[in-house]
């Protein structure tokens, strides 16, 4: 029997409708999340709907949502609800949610059950079929639910909305191995499976031939892609296969597992013109104990080994990181100990948070869970540890040349264009000097969580 294009029939359905209709997604959570929105987004494109920048007046509303932490699924079940009386009002209106909080039964369950006027409920992997999903739902005028077993990851060509002109994220992987004790990402997006090198470069090329002007390789691990191909490669040799298409871009990864980095990576990091001078190495404590039970699988000393390693082997490395305060059993002296690898590491940012328990995983049954207000005071303290070191750090580069990529990601106040600088920090340019795209600069001053910066005219270098 020939295969049913419900794409196409989703377009004809829409055809008979009056007026342009909207779509939007709204995404959650991490970097790999907001790749798969943009899939989802292609795909919607391709159904016929248009894509636009807010649920108000949308004729159809993807959650994409986050299982990380227990805030962001409150926002979800918040932010679902808020629909509610448009979809009782607008019955064209479809709303849907996707992603790793519907892959945890319980929350399934709850949707199901509680959110009646959420019309199409699907796991990442069924993304492929959301356009039968989609004429299901119009032409039954059922619910529809699609979770089940099924590898956790989008499927290869899929078509894609890029939201961003500059920037674009291309997935390498998918998933992860690593079971830390606090984490779900495992149990909802399934083990680690690595894309075809041959897949991820071709990607790569479309990208750079559209004008893009940086690629951040994606996935939960990136330091131990290659894993299970039948022609192995490690990610040090994919960073050099893409590093080696020809074209005015830089390119950007995340996240590294310490456990996995290596020297190898380290030297084609500093090999690799277009590689920023930039790693994300999350090291989550600085207590060998804690870090035993969060099953990271390396010590305190270990991660200083990395972290000296890569400042002798990358001239100007930057390095930042995760931090988790407040899990089980955390001691004062635990906390100490995160406050004096701090210190030692020198970040020039991190990502702190509060231990977040999260059902399912072997945290939330462990003993001692430490008290929100013990928590937000050692947050609080080390938040302002890490205030000063970033201070300092950006002061230390006062002096010195770089190439920005000035995009506007931060708003750096009236009269001013933001951007990142080779080294990810963030640089303002006065907005009469420069354009969007690459420029280099001289750091002149420092304004503490922010360079000045002075455009080199292209006569001048
Ligand atoms: S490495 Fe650990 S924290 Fe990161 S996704 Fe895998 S299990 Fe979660």
């Amino acid at each position: 029997m020939p295969e049913i294009n419900f794409t196409e029939k989703v377009r004809e359905l829409l055809s008979k409708r009056e007026g342009v209709h909207t779509a939007f997604v709204h995404t959650y959570g991490c970097q790999q999340n907001f790749s798969d929105g943009e899939k989802l987004e292609g795909i919607l494109e391709q159904m016929g709907y248009t894509i636009v920048d807010s649920a108000e007046g949308a004729e159809f509303v993807i959650f994409n949502t986050c299982a990380i932490r227990e805030n962001a699924e409150k926002r979800v079940f918040g932010n679902v609800g808020i629909l509610k009386k448009a979809h009782e009002e607008n019955p064209d209106m479809i709303i849907a949610v996707c992603g790793c909080m519907v892959q945890q039964e319980h929350i399934a369950k709850k949707f199901r059950q509680s959110y009646p006027f959420v019309d199409i409920v699907f796991g990442t992997h069924a993304a492929p079929r959301l356009p039968e999903l989609v004429y299901k739902h119009i032409t039954a005028k059922k619910r529809q639910f699609d979770i089940g077993e099924g590898e956790g990851c989008m499927a290869e060509y899929l078509p894609i909305h890029r939201d961003d002109d500059m920037k674009a994220n291309l997935p390498i992987m998918h998933g992860c191995d690593n079971f830390c004790t606090y984490c779900v990402v495992p149990l909802v997006r399934g083990r680690e499976k690595s894309r075809l090198p041959e897949n991820i470069l071709a990607e790569a090329r479309e990208i750079v031939a559209a004008g893009y002007k940086e690629i951040t390789l994606l996935g939960q691990n990136v330091n131990s892609y290659g894993k299970g191909l039948e022609n192995k490669i490690t990610f040090a040799e994919l960073l050099r296969e893409v590093n080696a298409i020809p074209g005015d871009f830089r390119i950007k990864f995340m996240t590294s597992h310490p456990k996995d980095c290596t020297r190898e990576l380290l030297e084609a990091i500093r090999d690799c013109e277009k590689v920023c001078n930039y790693i994300h190495l999350p090291v989550q404590s600085g207590s060998n104990d804690v870090l035993h039970r969060m099953n990271r699988r390396y010590t305190a000393e270990h991660y200083m080994e990395l972290v000296d390693m890569a400042r002798e082997i990358i001239p100007d490395v930057t390095i930042t990181s995760d931090l988790i305060v407040g899990f089980p059993g955390e001691t004062e002296e635990d906390f100490e100990a995160t406050m004096e690898l701090s210190r030692k590491a020198r970040w020039s940012m991190t990502y702190s948070f509060i231990y977040s328990k999260r059902e399912g995983t072997k945290a939330a049954v462990m003993e001692d869970q430490i008290p929100h207000d013990v928590s937000s005071n050692r947050f609080q303290r080390l938040l302002d540890l890490q205030t000063e070191i970033s201070h300092e750090i950006n002061a230390s580069f006062v002096g010195k040349t770089t190439t920005v990529l000035f995009d506007d990601e931060v708003d750096v106040g009236e009269g001013y264009i933001s951007g990142r600088s080779y080294e990810n920090l963030v640089v303002r340019a006065p907005r009469t000097d420069v354009q969007k795209g690459f420029a280099k600069v001289y750091l002149k001053e420092s304004l503490g969580w922010a360079l000045d910066g002075e455009i080199i005219k292209t006569e001048e270098i």
